[in-house]
């Protein structure tokens, strides 16, 4: 076979039992041989490029198991960006909002999006009253950074019908003082407003997936699945990301798992459109079906079996049991792969029975269903989904940076055991690990920084023992994220057969300090054997 490139003079680690190599062979996108550069020369024809990587660190490209590409790729070209990054208190934050509105035509939406209430200085989230004052001709509408919780302006409660006698949707609530509506609204209880927002069109999608996958491959990320393709803008989404491929505008490997929820579907439509499981070419396919079984932690409205701390409140159920068995049933019986969201331990106890009740019924070999974020469980529960082949997706990133946040909300004890990286591999679980961006940033090296030293980002330590090594989760990041959509044959090793995708570092991971891992950054990104992003001067 010719070898059109070879990647060489580097330190690439391949894979978690795979050892590390100098240089790499490709042939038509895909990995040939690997050994040292003098073994891969002698692969060479006249016409192989050859990509040097002067003693560099590289990796398999990194597979990001659950992140929102569409919608953080259209909130980065439409909303205003009002993360901990960006703002620190609320004078920062409605400055942000003020300017957005003198930019904006009078009575139109100035709509912000990543404010975390434990990161600003006053440790609250905004009052109505407050975004009335700063935009007073618009209307506003600010989503917190879990994407579970938003503050509406008193003009937007009011064209959406949301007033003081207004009870609480099911699976929603909607946050009062003593002076009536705050403008907070979680859940359920968003979605009177999120039906007025102006309506994206797949060319507004397409450019996101476009500039937001570009994001993706300077952080060495190459292939990612989007969890929950359909839940803004239904089809609209589904079709970007076909519009994207065909036009050349994808940037990564894309994997769509498609909202299969109660009140957002596009699964059945797209199956009557003929969508198989697990089909698709080598850079868009079809994967996961998804639906909701309860909110944040941070947010207290994940569904625990014990009160969060302080409270009385066991957090929110958005389905009840025979909703989630009937939802389950419809994905299960279509051959699907399940990809559910459930963070507390009495929504990952619906879930698991759930999927037992679908597996008992209608038997399937590796249906290989996932749990999104697992964050907080029983080492009982942990054993059950052994038994019964059920996949944890967590998110380190969430220790990393809402660490603090968890100690506040549910305590030493519970925390320690939260998104337990350890006891899922050692209990044979394979955890992938994700971003959940725009939950989190999608830096994968603040969550192998959280990973292997189980510090937030301000350098609290919660369960140190469950720590992992950096091969351990560096795998979590790449082959584990590959398995997680049944890709493992594909990509997340850089072995023959599988994609030439790679990661190329500022650092060795392996010899690097643990307090700088975080900071790592990418210097190069390969994807299918081709220089897709590198940085100034590399
Ligand atoms: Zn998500």
């Amino acid at each position: 076979m010719p070898v059109d490139t070879l990647i060489t003079h580097g330190r690439i680690w391949l894979g978690k039992d795979d050892g590390f190599a100098e240089s790499l062979a490709i042939s038509d996108g895909k990995v040939l041989a690997s050994g040292t550069t003098a073994q891969m020369e002698a692969l060479a024809g006249p016409a192989t490029r050859r990509i040097d990587l002067a003693g560099r660190f590289a990796m398999p490209g990194v597979c990001e198991a659950h992140a929102h590409l569409s919608s953080y790729g259209v909130g980065l070209l439409r909303d205003v960006d009002v993360s901990p990054d960006r703002v620190s208190d609320m004078a920062g934050l409605l400055d942000r909002i003020r300017a957005r509105a003198a930019q904006t035509p009078k009575g139109g939406w100035v709509l912000a999006r990543g404010y975390d209430h434990t990161r600003l200085a006053e440790n609250r989230h905004p009052h109505r009253s407050e975004l009335d004052a700063a935009a007073p001709d618009h209307l506003v509408w600010l989503t917190r950074t879990c994407g579970h919780m938003a503050v509406a302006s008193s003009a937007v409660l009011a064209q959406a019908g949301i007033g003081h006698n207004t009870p609480d949707p099911d699976g929603g609530s909607i946050a009062r003082d003593a002076q009536g509506l705050t403008g907070l609204l979680a859940e359920n209880a968003r979605f009177p407003v999120m039906a007025l927002l102006p309506e994206l069109t797949v060319a507004d999608y397409v450019a996101g997936i476009e500039a937001g996958g570009q994001d993706m491959l300077r952080y060495g990320i190459t292939s990612h699945m989007d969890a929950g393709v359909g839940m803004t803008s239904g089809m609209t989404e589904l079709l970007a990301y076909q519009e994207a491929e065909a036009t050349g505008r994808l940037p990564l490997r894309s994997t769509l798992c498609l909202m299969g929820d109660k009140d957002v579907n596009i699964f059945d439509e797209a199956r009557a459109a003929g969508l198989k499981p697990q089909s698709g070419s080598d850079m868009l396919r079809y994967g996961p079906v998804k639906f909701f079984t309860d909110g944040s932690a941070g947010g207290y409205t994940a569904a625990m079996s014990r009160p969060y701390e302080g409270t009385t409140s066991t957090g929110l159920f958005c389905l009840s049991d025979a909703e989630c068995d009937a939802l389950a049933r419809r994905v299960h019986d279509a051959g699907f792969q399940m990809a559910i969201h459930a963070i507390g331990d009495a929504a990952i106890e619906q879930v698991l029975n759930a999927m037992e009740r679908a597996q008992t019924a209608n038997p399937r070999e590796d249906a290989r269903h996932r749990i999104e974020h697992c964050g907080w469980l029983s080492a009982a529960q942990m054993a059950r989904m052994a038994r019964m082949g059920v996949w944890p997706a967590p998110q380190p990133t969430f220790m990393y940076y809402f660490g603090e946040n968890y100690l506040q909300a549910l305590g030493p004890e519970r925390s320690a055991f939260a998104y337990p990286m350890r006891a899922f591999v050692d209990a044979g679980l394979n955890p992938s690990a994700s971003s959940d961006c725009p939950v989190t940033p999608m830096n994968p090296f603040a969550g192998i920084a959280n990973m292997v030293t189980r510090k937030t980002r301000t350098g609290v330590v919660i369960g140190p023992d469950q720590r992992l090594t950096m091969a351990e989760a560096l795998h979590c990041y790449t082959a584990a994220g590959a398995f997680a959509t049944h890709d493992e044959e594909r990509r997340g090793r850089l072995v023959p057969g599988q994609f030439a995708d790679l990661a190329v570092l500022s650092q060795d991971l392996f010899t690097a300090e643990p307090e700088s891992i975080a900071a790592t950054t990418c210097v190069m990104t390969v994807l299918g054997g081709e220089v897709v992003w590198r940085a100034e001067g590399v």
